[in-house]
C-alpha cells in the first residue's frame, strides 16, 4: 500500500507528501475524520513513506523497511490503541523513555496512537511533555474519529490534517479502476456491501452473582467485511471490534473489554448449512463473557467494523439461572 493507491483522501496525502519532499516534518500530527475513510491506513504509509530506502516522497512496497512496516515487524514504528476502554497509561508513559534515543533502525521512528481520544487524563498529560520536547527523528501521528474528546492542548500542540469522507463518485472510480467492472455492477456492488446485524444477545446467571454474556453477530451484507484477500494480507483492513461496559461494581472473569475479531465472510461465500444450525460460521461471530456483577445491572455491548457499521446492545442481567 503506498500513498497512490489511497482514494478520495488527495488533500491530507499532498500535504504529507510535501511535507516529506520538502524534509520539513512536523513532530506531531492529528488525522482525524469520520471512522473506516482510511486514516490509520495513511498513517501506515506515511510512516513507510518517510522510511523508505528510495527516498521519494511515498512508498515502494519492496525495500527492506517497507516489508517490516507492512508486516508490522520494524523496530521504530509503534502503534498504540486501546486495550478496554482505554489506551493503557504505561503505553504512554513508557514512550518518553523510549524517545530518547535514536531510532534502532530506520530515518524516523513513528508513534501511531489510533482512537486517541481514548486516553484518560494521566496519558494526556504523559503524552502532553512527550509532545513538548520534539526530536527531529520522531513523528507522532494521532488518529482520531471523535477528536473533540481529545483535551484541547493535543491538538494544538499537532499539526491537524482532516480527512474527508470518501464520495461515492471516488468509490465508482475506485472500483472501476481496480475491479474494472461496468458502472451498474459497481453500483450493485456498493448496494450489496457488508453490514454489521445482531443476531442475538442474552445473559444468563451461573453462579452467585456471576453471569455469562453472549453477543452474536453476523454479517446480512453479500459482500465480506474484507476489501479483497490482498487488503487483509496487507493489514489494512480491520477486523470487527467487540466491547464490554460493565455495570457499577462489576468485574470481568473471562473475556476481554475490548477485542478485535476476524474479518467476517459475506452472505455471497457463505457455505450452504441445514435448516436451525446454530454454529460457528465464517459470516458470524460469537463473543461470550463472563463478568462478576454483585449488584446486576445493564451492560453496554458494542461492535464495530470500519465498513459494516455499528452494533449497540443495552443487557439487563438476568437474576434466575436456565
Ligand atoms: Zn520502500
Amino acid at each position: 500500500m503506498s500513498f497512490s493507491s489511497i482514494y478520495g483522501q488527495e488533500g491530507p496525502i499532498a500535504v504529507l507528501r510535501g511535507a516529506i519532499g520538502k524534509n520539513r516534518v512536523p513532530h506531531a500530527f492529528l488525522f482525524y475524520g469520520a471512522e473506516g475513510i482510511g486514516k490509520r491506513t495513511t498513517a501506515l504509509v506515511f510512516a513507510k513513506a518517510l522510511n523508505c530506502e528510495k527516498g521519494g516522497a511515498d512508498s515502494c512496497d519492496g525495500c527492506t523497511s517497507c516489508r517490516k512496516i507492512d508486516s508490522g515487524n520494524h523496530p521504530d514504528i509503534l502503534i498504540i490503541e486501546p486495550e478496554g476502554q482505554f489506551i493503557k497509561v504505561a503505553d504512554i508513559k513508557g514512550l518518553q523513555e523510549r524517545m530518547r534515543f535514536r531510532p534502532l533502525e530506520g530515518a524516523r521512528r513513528v508513534v501511531i496512537i489510533d482512537d486517541a481520544e481514548r486516553m484518560n487524563i494521566t496519558s494526556a498529560n504523559s503524552l502532553l511533555k512527550t509532545l513538548e520536547e520534539p526530536s527531529p527523528t520522531n513523528v507522532f501521528v494521532l488518529v482520531s474519529s471523535r477528536p473533540h474528546l481529545l483535551p484541547l492542548t493535543i491538538p494544538s500542540r499537532c499539526h491537524r490534517l482532516r480527512f474527508n469522507p470518501v464520495q461515492r463518485d471516488v468509490i465508482a472510480a475506485f472500483l472501476e479502476k481496480e475491479i474494472a467492472l461496468f458502472p451498474d455492477w459497481i453500483i450493485w456492488h456498493t448496494l450489496i456491501s457488508p453490514r454489521l446485524a445482531l443476531r442475538a444477545a442474552e445473559s444468563q446467571a451461573v453462579g452467585k452473582g456471576a453471569y455469562r454474556v453472549r453477543l452474536v453477530l453476523e454479517n446480512t451484507g453479500w459482500l465480506p467485511t474484507y476489501v479483497t484477500k490482498k487488503a487483509v494480507e496487507k493489514k489494512v483492513s480491520r477486523g470487527v471490534i467487540c466491547e464490554i461496559e460493565l455495570p457499577p461494581g462489576a468485574s470481568l472473569r473471562t473475556g476481554k473489554p475490548r477485542q478485535e475479531f476476524a474479518e467476517l465472510e459475506g452472505r455471497a461465500y457463505k457455505s450452504v448449512l441445514p435448516e436451525g444450525y446454530e454454529g460457528d460460521t465464517d459470516d458470524r461471530l460469537k463473543v461470550e463473557w463472563v463478568i462478576h456483577a454483585p449488584q446486576g445491572g445493564t451492560v453496554k455491548l458494542t461492535a464495530r467494523h470500519g465498513r459494516a457499521g455499528v452494533v449497540r446492545v443495552e443487557l439487563p442481567l438476568e437474576k434466575k439461572a436456565r
